[in-house]
């Protein structure tokens, strides 16, 4: 049987690559950056084929994990490496999301999600694996990978979820956006921070807008920086009220309200501007969420019946 190309890549900038799985037909989208002394692998997409397998048919250096943040669709492939970074506050919601997800489970997500030729073809072997306790190294604000001849930047953008975060490439002037600023930002999630606290990481975020000359996002990306500014645009219509406010169910199933209004049945904008978010009026305050609480339950794998 002819094996299955589970990635394709594609050199964006000097030794920068964006990989995905099966070109266009899967959204998620990481990237590899190799440096003098290590590379970085920035998020994991779906966990569909080992990633960590085919980044070292790109480079030989070592690879660290970074995720942008820990929703599945950017943590899917952790399980291949034997460690990941991410920001602090998101740590709680992927050890409670994944503790114990068996390599069936993750076959079975990644064979719903894949284009169905290849999912006919797709068998639970090695580009498959059990979740597996990987250290999780906690970041902030500020940090900086320093593969030796070119320094990655962690910025906090959280909003997306708690812990979302943007990665800046000093050298090829590349900001590495995951799902904090994009055409379709979902903050409407119980793990998404308040849209004041949003707004608050937003300017933030914008304080470093002269460092970078475009995003890399985890599903699309913008050949400039000025959707930072309409983010900031928006974000403050929501919390005046003077959004658009259109009604549309969300990922959870629930009413959720998009500030923006989109054209008819397309995911653009009427007004013609690329940032849209989704949102739930009460979390336009929301209560600020500051700590993570590690119980025993989203730690530790389930323990075997014994009786
Ligand atoms: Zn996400």
């Amino acid at each position: 049987m002819a094996e299955i190309a589970y990635f394709c890549s594609e050199e964006i900038a000097e030794k920068s690559w964006m990989i995905r799985n099966f070109g266009d037909a899967t959204p998620a989208i990481c990237y590899l950056v190799e440096g003098k002394d290590y590379s970085l692998l920035i998020d994991s997409i779906i966990g569909i084929g080992n990633l960590k397998a085919y980044c070292e048919t790109l480079t030989q250096k070592p690879i660290i994990l970074v995720n942008t943040h820990a929703h599945s669709d950017h943590v899917g492939g952790n399980f291949h490496f034997d460690h990941c970074y991410m920001h602090h506050r998101d740590i709680s919601f992927m050890q409670k999301s994944y503790v114990g997800i068996t390599k069936e489970v993750i076959f079975q997500t990644a064979k719903n999600m894949a284009p169905k030729e290849i999912s006919e073809m797709m068998v639970p072997d090695d580009n498959f694996t059990d979740w597996n306790p990987i250290k999780i190294y906690p970041l902030y604000d500020g940090d900086e990978f320093d593969l030796g001849d070119r320094k990655i930047e962690v910025v906090y953008v959280g909003g997306h979820t708690e812990g979302s975060i943007v990665l800046i490439d000093h050298k090829t002037r590349i900001c590495y956006s995951g799902d904090a600023c994009n055409g379709n930002t979902l903050l409407e999630f119980p793990n998404s921070t308040s849209i004041v606290e949003y707004m608050k990481n937003l300017l933030h975020f914008k304080e470093h807008q002269s460092e970078f000359d475009k995003l890399y996002g985890g599903h699309e990306t913008f050949s400039d920086t000025s959707i930072i500014d309409e983010a900031i645009e928006t974000v403050a219509k929501v919390i005046a009220g003077t959004d658009d406010k259109c009604e549309e169910t969300g990922m959870l199933g629930t009413p959720v309200l998009y500030a923006a209004k989109k054209k008819k049945d397309s995911y653009g904008r009427e007004d013609g501007k690329r940032f849209n978010m989704s949102y739930v009026p009460s979390q336009i305050y929301g209560p600020a969420k500051t700590k993570q609480v590690l119980d025993a339950k989203q730690l530790l794998p389930a323990q075997p019946n014994n009786q």
